[in-house]
């Protein structure tokens, strides 16, 4: 019986580097691995890329309620998932289940909450469900641990939009890695 592992953090704190020397280092013994994210994830097309300049294909682009009981993962020695907040409950249940049945281990990377601070669909089901939980830590301008993901439209701070915007999909948006403490800060700047 294999685990299901969620390691999340907010944005910039290294989840797709850390994904692709996980894959390296199966691979470097001879094991295969398959990488997997959703179609949602419109960044990088069909290939990872890391802020550090690492690249990698991407096996499987799962299509928003797509089964993975259709995919055969046998001779896999482990599934690395890729921005898993953007998974369904159900998708998550099935890599939970791929984990249990055909020990497999299944290591998923994404963001725990959204812009507005709420949980991803699939962040909740994956805290829910993981064996393991890893957080990976990035910092906010202050200096302290971030734990949200600020976005900001034209460089100002927004609270409004759609729960899913991809980074660098629109010039205009970012999103900047802040603490609780100077997020409640913009909070309450923008509320003025
Ligand atoms: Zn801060």
């Amino acid at each position: 019986m294999s685990k299901l592992y969620f390691r999340y953090g907010a944005m910039n704190c290294g989840k797709s580097s850390s994904l692709m020397q996980v894959a390296h280092n199966y691979e470097e013994n001879n094991k295969k691995v398959v990488v997997i994210k959703s179609v949602i994830d419109t960044k990088g097309s069909n290939y990872l890329e890391s802020r550090t300049g690492l690249k990698r294909k991407v096996d499987i682009i799962l299509n928003i309620n797509e089964s993975l009981d259709t995919y055969n993962f046998n001779h896999t020695d482990c599934i690395l998932v890729d921005e898993a907040q953007f998974l369904s409950s159900n998708q998550v249940e099935q890599l939970w289940k791929i984990a249990k049945t055909s020990n497999i281990p299944v290591i998923c990377y994404g963001l725990k909450v959204d812009f507005q601070g709420y949980l991803f669909e699939g962040s909740k089901r994956l805290l829910e469900l993981a064996d393991e939980l890893e957080e990976l830590v990035t910092i906010c301008k202050c200096g302290k641990k971030a734990k949200f993901n600020a976005r900001y439209v034209n460089n100002i701070f927004t609270l409004d939009g759609e729960e899913i915007v991809i980074d660098g999909s629109n010039k205009n948006i970012k999103y900047i890695p802040m603490c609780g403490s100077c997020y409640l800060k913009m909070i309450k700047k923008c509320q003025k």
